[in-house]
């Protein structure tokens, strides 16, 4: 283990970068948390943005109350009209990477419509949530908006079957949770949590309050509630060791949440 950056360089230098003994020195240094104070949420696209203002509105006034006592960074999702263009360009036998494109748009006009809604709050929506203003932005309103989706573009890791994105909003919200070593990551969605099945479908579904990711794959719930890739992102974190998904359709949930409640369910990396 080196103990100064001049051990560090050294071995950076004489081995190939994934070099165990390099990988294991790079890690040694003791973290740095860029945004200790802050908590990302994500509004959902198809379970929230997309049912309009009986869903939004509500949820903007919990936004503007709980910024007083939070520093909230808010990522959108895309929803049904990512949808749509996924099924139209995955029909004309376009490559994953050019969907995250056209993902990604639908996810910017979330963060458009958000920021204009939230405006005469002060709180607006940035370009994208890679730092540049964002410190400001929080320093100054305690708030900003971002668009949810990983900026792979057309660098967009395929996956192993298909031509959807597998790295979408949830996961592109977490990382900015995760990078920056914030608080919390609370995904607001339409249900109370996660189910034994979809509640959508399944009557008979009941809420699992708690759960662990090696959990939620021995049960068949990887592809559930998240996006499945999130699971090994949560697992393999530093900082964010668990997330919370609540219903946002529930007055108040959203609040109790930031309070550090449990209203939903906590999927934990162990
Ligand atoms: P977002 O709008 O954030 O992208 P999604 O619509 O992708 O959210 O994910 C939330 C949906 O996941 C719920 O509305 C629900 O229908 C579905 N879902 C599937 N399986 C489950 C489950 N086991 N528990 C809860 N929700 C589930
Ligand atoms: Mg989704």
């Amino acid at each position: 283990m080196p103990n100064t950056t001049a051990e560090l360089e050294q071995l950076l230098m004489q081995h190939t970068l994934d070099d165990p003994r390099v990988l294991q020195a790079a890690e040694a240094a003791a973290d740095h948390r860029i945004l200790p104070n802050a908590t990302v949420l994500k509004i959902g696209g198809q379970s929230v943005i997309d049912r309009g203002r009986a869903a939004v509105y509500p949820l903007v006034d919990e936004i503007v109350a709980a910024r007083r006592q939070h520093t909230l960074m808010i990522g959108t999702g895309a929803g049904t009209r990512a949808r749509h263009l996924y099924s139209i360009a995955a029909g004309l036998g376009l490559p994953a990477g050019v969907l995250s494109q056209l993902g990604a748009s639908v996810a910017d006009q979330n963060a458009a419509m958000l920021g204009q809604l939230l405006a005469k709050h002060g709180i607006s929506a940035v370009s994208h949530a890679g730092m540049s203003s964002v410190p400001l932005f929080l320093a100054e309103v305690n708030a900003v908006i971002f668009s949810g989706m990983p900026p792979y573009g057309l660098w967009m890791r395929p996956a192993a079957e298909g031509v959807i994105p597998p790295y979408r909003t949830d996961a592109g919200c977490f990382l900015v949770a995760e990078q920056f070593g914030c608080k919390a990551m609370i995904y607001v969605k339409d249900e109370d949590g996660l189910f034994t099945a979809n509640p959508k479908t399944s009557k008979n579904a009941t809420l699992i309050p708690k759960i662990s990711v090696d959990e939620m794959k021995a049960r068949g719930l990887h592809d559930s509630i998240l996006e499945f890739l999130v699971l090994d992102l949560i697992k393999a974190a530093r900082h964010v060791r668990e997330v919370q998904v609540v219903n946002g359709l529930v007055p108040g949930n959203l609040t109790r949440a930031l309070a550090g409640e449990h209203v939903g369910t906590i999927i934990t990396a162990d």
